[in-house]
């Protein structure tokens, strides 16, 4: 991919999203392409070996804000979503390494042991194919002619460009479910979910990291940001509802690791001007999107570019 050759000029920030990072061979469920930890090992020492430096992101908004020298080919490690795989395997790595990640967290599965529904998604593909899960959608859409016309999966072209690494039916799967009514969506993906993992406060509570751990990963030198109460898309929200989802999620993660939260991740990479609006109201440094590319030059630190974990393989010299 062509974005991705390192570029002349003032320093590059490259910025890559992981979301599983865990031991593939026995993962109960193949179906959430996960990157093994081999991989993981092997994309840190790829990127040192391109001459690439890893920095803090409040390293990289002192630049963007004042100027602080940065390397000329920046890193920055981000993991979304709060998982515990970033606890478990990619947190003793990177503090071996000295390398300091960012995460964030969602906050409605630590205080409320709810499973937000991308991951109810990613769970329920670990389980069955999405072919399966296509015609469970559809059957349940086929009760009301309107929202069957309008929200049938179907393969034939890919609704989402922006899903690269999925197939047709898959990307569609799942662009489909993030844009639907959210009680009507609620509804289905909690029936077929529920079928699968019926205790649901239990699959939570091992799935995501706790407070406590986010804590320990803090005083290592790691740093936490926030990603919402519930991981909604928001710009399909009203202002209000998006500044109660930003708010909740800052204050509680505030209360109860004792930190001020400056960084921001959009749910699903989903913004609007209001979104930013109130980021800025609140004080906010940072939002990482899911726009690809490399950050070069003066940029809105509210509207940074990533690449995805799978894009690293492709970096060259
Ligand atoms: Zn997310």
């Amino acid at each position: 991919m062509d974005g991705l050759r390192y570029q002349k000029g003032p320093p590059t920030v490259t910025i890559v999203m992981y979301h599983y990072v865990r031991d593939v061979e026995k993962t109960e469920y193949p179906g959430i392409h996960a990157v093994s930890f081999k991989r993981f090992n092997d994309h840190l020492a790829l990127l040192k070996k391109l001459g690439y430096h890893f920095i803090s992101l409040d390293h990289y908004y002192d630049h963007i804000s004042k100027g602080v020298a940065i390397p000329q080919k920046s890193c920055v490690l981000t993991f979304d979503d709060g998982i515990r795989d970033h606890y478990t395997h990619v947190f003793p790595i990177l503090k071996k390494e000295g390398i300091p990640g960012v995460f964030y967290p969602v906050t409605q599965p630590l205080t409320e042991s709810i499973v937000p529904i991308v991951q109810k998604i990613h769970f329920i593909l670990g389980k069955m194919s999405a072919v399966e899960f296509a015609r469970e959608v559809n059957a349940f859409l086929k009760h009301d002619p309107s929202l069957f016309h309008e929200y049938e999966v179907h393969d034939h072209f890919k609704i989402n460009p922006q899903k690269r690494f999925d197939d047709n039916l898959t990307a569609n799967l799942k662009h489909n479910l993030a844009r639907m009514p959210l009680v009507i969506k609620k509804k289905i993906v909690d029936s077929i979910f529920h079928a699968h993992f019926p205790d649901e406060h239990a699959f939570c509570d091992e799935l995501y990291m706790d407070f406590e751990e986010l804590k320990e990963m803090l005083e290592a030198g790691m740093t936490i940001g926030s990603q919402t109460h519930t991981h909604p898309f928001l710009s399909s929200l009203s202002s209000d509802k998006q500044e109660r989802e930003i708010i909740q999620a800052t204050s509680l993660l505030e209360k109860n690791l004792g930190i001020k939260i400056k960084h921001f991740c959009y749910p699903y990479g989903g913004y609007n001007k209001d979104t930013i609006g109130i980021l800025r109201d609140h004080g906010y440094d940072t939002a990482m999107t899911i726009k690809l590319g490399v950050n070069q030059g003066p940029i809105d630190p509210l509207e940074i570019k990533r690449i995805n974990c799978n894009d690293v393989d492709q970096l060259q010299e």
